[in-house]
């Protein structure tokens, strides 16, 4: 396909003027009659990549998808540009759905959007028979491994749709998982044929990504909420007592919060995710239940209250952060107590593992419990943390970004000698006495001098080293044996998680190596407005783009629509900077198609004219 007619479409229809990496290519690709794969990161631009050629193409593109809480913006955010497209789920009441299946003979869309489930219905399946199907788009294709992190066994029977097809479909897959297991798993079940593969950068340069590890939470959560006001975000907690918990903090300290996981009612869910997505709350607290079915984009932060499970679950949370491309931040709270509370769900992570083998659950088992260990570790470097990210998905970075909380924070060395020496003794002692090994938690009761009764009964108040690090935090004891581990000092046994001597311990008891411990002393800031602005353009001015964003407020409510879905905060900022006079000028702004310059450009040229009068 000519390149100018790609070109067109994408201005035409979403308004951009250029691709993103890896979308021409793998559009090319599926014009050409070639089945694709595309791998990238979160806000990557993925949808287009399967919405441009269904535009161009004779025909219905089927798009499999997850989540139905996602189908309904998508369909929507379709609509406003002008593309004819519809879902079918069971959302939908009958009379819907009746209305929809005709349009679908009348060749009505040119884009379908359904959950993998609905392939298995006959009805469907014979319905689909009589269509021309020109592609059928997977999306979130990482489903269908079982090595991936949201299995799911439905995915596993597009292979069998797909050959009951009277003619085979093009067929795209997308993902924004990166490990190569993963993508070759894709490759397979779905039985593409030769395929463009596309696996772009993982980088989102306009994220900021920070790893805090206080004392206690509830505060500085308090804290970093309330700085960021102005903002709306997402709080990530691990159950859903948690975000119980959370979203009443925040609701007592006057902050617009709601909340979603899996414990409410539909209805309320939906209710919460409605008032979040169209800006009436600005804080969303929530399980990692609230998750692919999100697309805002115009989410300013992604705060992580507890630890993920992987570090494809957090990055890919994290990463709804940002979409629009303006600076947007991604702060962990690292807690102990989130290492306990992960395991705990990894034990309880049967649930999908019912169609595997007991070799293959294992296996499964096994490797969530390294890639819990990835997470871990990066919650505890010192090194950067982007890099660390980088890294896992096997992308080249240089060794410092400049642009994390720990390249931006200031670190301080400590001579721990001391402690550690009284660390390895106690450990020894123990040792001796119980004859066999303890874990953490023990030791540092000794160390503190607790009066537990474990402690007591055990007569390990009797040792010379009880209660010689009295005045120390659990938290602080617990940092010196991280380091006693990273240096090499010390091991912990994998099985019962107790702690061992290494080859190494030896120097620091008896020859006198010096242990030093390095921490991060200030919280680094993000220093405002210092963050690599993703476009080179001057600033928007501030008061315009506050009007602008009224007359969003304004048409989004007039249309019933979320305020991203009518324009997104960049194409507003590159509003402000363009000030467009005419409706031609208007369709130069990023972000503005024809469709949406015709139904939204009066009001908002009306609102600039108005703001250029009063600035003269
Ligand atoms: P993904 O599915 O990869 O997470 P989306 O397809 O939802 O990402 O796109 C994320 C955001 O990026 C959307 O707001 C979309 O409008 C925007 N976007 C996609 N392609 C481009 C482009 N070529 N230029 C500018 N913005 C784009
Ligand atoms: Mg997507
Ligand atoms: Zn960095």
């Amino acid at each position: 396909m000519a390149e100018e007619t790609i070109q067109r479409v994408l201005k035409q229809y979403y308004g951009h003027t250029a691709f993103r990496p890896g979308q021409e290519e793998l559009i090319q690709g599926i014009l050409a009659g070639r089945d694709a794969l595309g791998v990238m990161p979160t806000g990557g631009g993925k949808s287009l990549c399967y919405q441009i050629p269904a535009l161009l193409l004779p025909g219905l593109t089927l798009v499999v998808s997850p989540l139905i809480s996602l189908m309904k913006d998508q369909v929507a955010a379709l609509e406003e540009a002008g593309i004819p497209a519809a879902f079918l789920n069971s959302s939908l009441d009958g009379e819907a759905f009746r209305r929809v299946c005709r349009e679908i003979h009348r060749g009505a869309y040119k884009l379908l959007y359904v959950a993998p489930e609905r392939l298995l219905s006959e009805g469907f399946a014979a319905m689909m028979g009589e269509q021309p199907i020109a592609q059928v788009a997977v999306d979130e294709a990482h489903c269908i491994s079982q090595w991936g992190q949201d299995f799911r066994p439905s995915y596993l029977k597009i292979r069998d749709f797909l050959a009951g097809l009277p003619q085979r479909p093009v067929v795209s897959a997308f993902t924004a998982t990166a490990t190569a297991e993963v993508q070759e798993d894709i490759l397979t079940q779905l039985g593409l044929q030769d395929p463009v593969k596309v696996v772009t950068g993982f980088d989102r340069p306009n994220l900021f990504f920070d790893v805090r590890r206080p004392e206690k939470k509830q505060p500085l959560l308090l804290s970093l909420v309330e700085a960021r006001r102005e903002k709306s975000g997402i709080v990530y907690c691990a159950t859903r007592a948690g975000v119980e918990k959370v979203c009443d903090l925040l609701c007592q300290q006057g902050i617009p919060a709601t909340r979603y996981h899996a414990g409410l009612s539909e209805a309320e869910r939906r209710q919460n995710q409605d008032d979040f997505q169209y800006d009436r709350k600005t804080v969303m607290v929530a399980t990692n239940a609230f998750g692919m079915g999100i697309d805002k984009s115009n989410v300013g932060f992604v705060i992580h209250y507890n630890m993920p499970k992987s570090l494809e679950a957090y990055y890919q949370e994290a990463g709804r952060a940002g979409r629009d491309g303006e600076p947007a931040e991604c702060i962990l709270l690292y807690g102990q107590g989130d290492v306990t509370t992960a395991q705990f769900f990894l034990q309880q992570s049967g649930e999908n593992h019912e169609a595997l083998t007991p070799e293959q659950a294992a296996q499964v088992q096994y490797r969530d419990q390294l890639r819990l260990e990835d997470m871990v570790a990066y919650c505890k470097t010192k090194a950067c943390l982007r890099g660390k990210l980088l890294d896992y998905f096997g992308q080249a970075h240089p060794a410092a970004c400049g642009h994390c909380g720990n390249c931006r924070g200031e670190f301080v060395t400590e001579d721990i000698t001391r402690q550690a020496q009284i660390v390895l003794s106690c450990i020894q002692r123990i040792h001796r006495k119980l004859g066999y090994h303890v874990g953490v938690s023990l030791l540092t009761k000794v160390l503190r001098g607790s009066r537990d009764r474990r402690v007591l009964s055990l007569g390990l108040d009797s040792l010379s080293t009880y209660g010689l690090l009295k005045g120390e935090s659990a938290d602080q004891i617990r940092q010196y044996l991280e380091t006693l581990e990273g240096a090499g000092y010390l091991r912990t046994e994998t099985e019962h998680s107790t702690l061992r001597f290494t080859e190494r311990t030896g120097e620091v008891l008896f020859q006198g190596a010096t242990v030093t411990m390095t921490h991060r002393k200030t919280e680094p800031l993000p220093a405002k407005g210092k963050a690599p602005k993703p476009a080179k353009a001057p600033q928007a001015d501030e008061a315009l783009l506050d009007r602008l964003k009224k007359v969003r407020v304004r048409v989004a409510k007039e249309a019933g629509l979320p305020l991203y879905l009518v324009f997104s905060n960049a194409t507003l900022a590159d509003m402000a900077r363009r000030r467009p006079r005419t409706l031609e000028e208007f369709l130069e702004v990023s972000g503005v198609g024809e469709v949406k310059a015709e139904k939204y450009g009066p009001a908002f040229l009306r609102a600039l004219a108005v703001y250029e009068e009063g600035e003269v």
